[in-house]
């Protein structure tokens, strides 16, 4: 039974004097296909409810998936930008769910890259520096069908007079970002949260592969956070074992990861310095009380079962392949902005305002749509 009754928090200074914060974001991004994971189905944005379904996204019985070749490039065009190994040999695994009105077949996926050297990474900087965080894997996945519960005090199923479900969103194609656990920021880690997600959407934004809108659904983070002991120093701290975490789902804007990321960290501490443990389970971000909320216990030993997929063939790109695709790659957008400035002679200060106000962006699409390859600004903000 989930109820919006907050629980006990401790300041935050004080919370990150007493834990060392360890973090780990999962990131979905929806590609931007004209056509679903496995069916011909439109994926554009806003029509009326389950008006863009077939039996093959509905998950039926019978129906038969066929592999969207554009969206297994960007898979690997996303993988390949993160530094990560493609695999020669991705098998697709599939597993039924229940939802209140149906039982489908879903959530096909199958791993595209895998990261094998710590080199894998994203850096991002916030106000008080550049930080590396590493990539575990990303892998392939079709998306869910939406759910809304209609009554009831929190929008949530509990409690809920009935549900409607959505299958318009139901398969399509989502890449599935995780990060390893990133530990030594302290009490810049809610920021890191939020930096590096940010660093992700642009990245992915530049690939063109997804139109990253977070409030439309498209990028969305499930933010893991855990607290150990604060040691004296970062060697003895490294030795510390991590505590057990939660995971924040959905969160939908980069506020928010910061902002739940912090909240988890007072929590956490609280629960902790009054002798309590943490319960490993999902959370929810209810983004007009500032706080999370229990979801489902979920163990490391939770089993989906997966199934072998039998009706899709495992993907399974060449070397050349992989090497054409590689060539696509734009320029990192960091490295880009570096480049820019160092072109236009522009302040840091300058630059950010710049990047703020999406002139770099803007000049990109701008190229894009007339196919030119021009030089300088089009668009300058200059701080009075
Ligand atoms: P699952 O697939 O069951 O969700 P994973 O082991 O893939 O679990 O981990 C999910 C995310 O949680 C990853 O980003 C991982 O780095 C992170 N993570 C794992 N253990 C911890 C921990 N103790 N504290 C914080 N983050 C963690
Ligand atoms: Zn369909």
């Amino acid at each position: 039974m989930t109820t919006i009754a907050s629980d006990e928090v401790l300041a935050y200074d004080e919370a990150v004097q007493r834990f060392d914060p360890v973090l780990g974001l999962e990131v979905h991004v929806e590609l931007s296909t004209r056509t679903k994971m496995f069916c011909g189905c439109s994926t554009v944005f806003g029509a009326e409810p389950n008006t863009q379904v077939c039996p093959v996204c509905l998950g039926l019985p019978g129906a038969l998936p066929v592999v969207n070749a554009a969206a297994v490039e960007s898979a690997i065009r996303i993988g390949l930008a993160l530094g990560c190994t493609i695999t020669p040999w991705g098998a697709s695994r599939a597993r039924t769910t229940s939802t209140p009105t149906c039982r489908r077949t879903s959530r096909r996926r199958s791993t595209t890259s895998r990261s094998r050297s710590t080199a894998t990474s994203t850096s991002c900087s916030t106000t008080a520096g550049s930080y590396r965080v590493d990539i575990e894997r990303a892998h392939m996945e079709e998306d869910t069908g939406k759910s809304l519960h209609v009554g009831g005090a929190t929008g949530r199923i509990h409690g809920a007079d009935h549900s409607l479900v959505d299958y318009n969103r139901a398969g399509i194609p989502l890449i599935e970002i995780v990060t390893r656990p990133f530990e030594g920021a302290g009490d810049r880690t809610p920021e890191v949260a939020r930096a590096y997600v940010a660093a992700l959407r642009d990245l992915l934004r530049a690939l063109g592969v997804s139109d990253v809108r977070m409030e439309q659904g498209s990028l969305r983070c499930d933010a893991n956070v855990s607290l150990r002991p604060r040691a004296a120093t970062p060697q003895e701290q490294a030795q510390v074992p991590f505590g057990t975490r939660t995971e924040t789902k959905n969160v939908n804007s980069l506020r928010s990861v910061e902002r739940a990321v912090r909240y988890e960290i007072c929590r956490q501490a609280a629960r902790l310095s009054a002798g309590g443990s943490i319960v490993q389970e999902t959370r929810h971000w209810q983004e007009g009380a500032g706080l999370t909320t229990s979801g489902r216990p979920k163990s490391d030993a939770d089993d989906y079962r997966y199934f072998p997929e039998p009706d899709l063939v495992p993907v399974a790109p060449d070397a050349a392949e992989v090497e054409r695709l590689r060539a696509t790659l734009p320029e990192a957008p960091p490295l880009r902005r570096r480049r820019l400035q160092d072109a236009w002679g522009f302040s840091d200060l300058e630059m950010r305002d710049l990047v703020n106000a999406g002139a770099t962006e803007a000049r990109r699409a701008d190229r894009r749509r007339r196919g030119v390859a021009g030089s300088g600004p089009q668009v300058v903000v200059r701080r009075a």
